[in-house]
């Protein structure tokens, strides 16, 4: 969800009603004097729209430029490398939609209104009730969403970055809403996992994909729609992005059903581009931690080819991981590092119930 351990959102998960793990939707904290609702940002942004007589404008070349200049993505595996978030960056008590400070903010989701895929994670938070706010640009990653507390928390000193990273984060939002979520189980000690650990991780690394796919589906669309550095600066994130940007390209350019086919190209090379093994390591001590104060040691359910389908049934192009075979138990998709198998096989989680899949 987020970047660097241990998170914001992490902690916020502790303590949550432990009826959130087996009754999605997960409830929802309203952040009263946190952030701007979601709603009143996109007002706020379309008042300011139709008062200058544009939209809020995209970023200058240069700006557009500098975009794969930082920490990193949202909730990228470099990030999570990263130490953890300088939360001092976080604040924005009473911050006023219409207000000087949300200026950003509003710039940010007058971009997203531009293109299908962006304006979809803006109704889909805004259906969820999400709040945003704004994250200092002297915090270490780009945002990150609070599932607890309904707050997504973003930077706003990069446009096309502030849209990748709410796109990103909008669809976790999603994600938790239909019951997929690699966090608030965690929180409950005690609490039966509904999902074994290996495909804890397994299901983090698809949430993640999922994510990233709709990010380089929105990137792709406002670059054709409003201004050619919403794919070019997403080139410029990381090595890795690069790659599963490329994928989309490809994937997108050369095929008849193209946005579907870029999605699935991108997920695919999500695996292939060496995703995976920062978000493995950045999961896995915190699983060790809580089985090792004795919470959560038995699980439910294994996840399989059929719950990585019914995540992206959900998605801005559903069934778009139609065109592959085991899009989640077949190769790339299980491919642990030996570090990470071996830390797997000690923790000794036992699928209890596979019946229960
Ligand atoms: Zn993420």
């Amino acid at each position: 969800m987020s970047d660097g351990a241990p998170q914001p959102s992490r902690r916020a998960g502790e303590g949550v009603d432990p009826s959130a793990v087996t009754g999605p939707p997960l409830a929802r904290v309203q952040p009263e004097g946190v952030g701007v609702t979601l709603a009143a940002l996109r007002r706020a942004a379309a008042g300011e729209a139709e008062v200058t007589g544009r939209a809020a404008g995209a970023p200058a070349p240069a700006a557009a430029a500098q975009l794969g200049h930082g920490p990193g993505h949202g909730c990228s595996a470099s990030a999570a490398r990263a130490p953890a978030p300088d939360t001092s960056g976080i604040a924005s008590p009473r911050l006023a939609a219409d207000g000087p400070r949300a200026a950003g903010l509003r710039r940010i989701v007058g971009l997203a209104e531009r293109a299908p895929a962006s304006r979809r994670a803006l109704d889909q938070l805004e259906r969820l009730d999400v709040a945003v706010a704004l994250l200092y640009p002297s915090a270490r990653h780009w945002g990150h969403y609070v599932i607890g507390e309904g707050v997504l928390y973003l930077r706003c000193d990069h446009p096309w970055q502030g849209v990748r990273t709410l796109v990103h984060e909008a669809r976790h939002a999603e994600q938790a809403a239909a019951g997929y979520s690699t966090i608030v189980e965690w929180h409950v000690p005690g609490t039966q996992l509904p999902w074994d650990a290996a495909s804890y991780l397994l299901l983090n690394r698809v949430l993640e994909a999922d994510a990233d796919a709709h990010v380089a589906l929105a990137s792709w669309q406002l670059a054709r729609a409003v201004d050619p550095g919403a794919w070019s600066s997403l080139l410029a994130v990381d090595r890795e992005f690069a790659g599963i940007a490329a994928a989309f390209q490809a994937a997108a350019a050369g095929d008849r059903d193209g946005e579907p086919a870029g999605m699935r190209a991108a997920f695919v090379a999500w695996f292939t581009a060496g995703r995976g093994p920062g978000y493995d390591e950045y999961l896995l001590p915190w699983i060790e931690r809580v089985v090792a104060r004795g919470g959560a040691t038995r699980a439910a359910r294994r996840l399989d080819d059929a719950g990585a389908r019914a995540i992206a049934a959900q998605a801005a192009c559903p069934r778009y991981l139609d065109g592959i075979e085991r899009p989640l138990t077949g190769a790339p998709f299980t491919a642990w590092s030996e570090a990470i198998a071996a830390r797997l096989a000690g923790l000794a989680l036992r699928v209890v119930d596979a019946g229960g899949a």
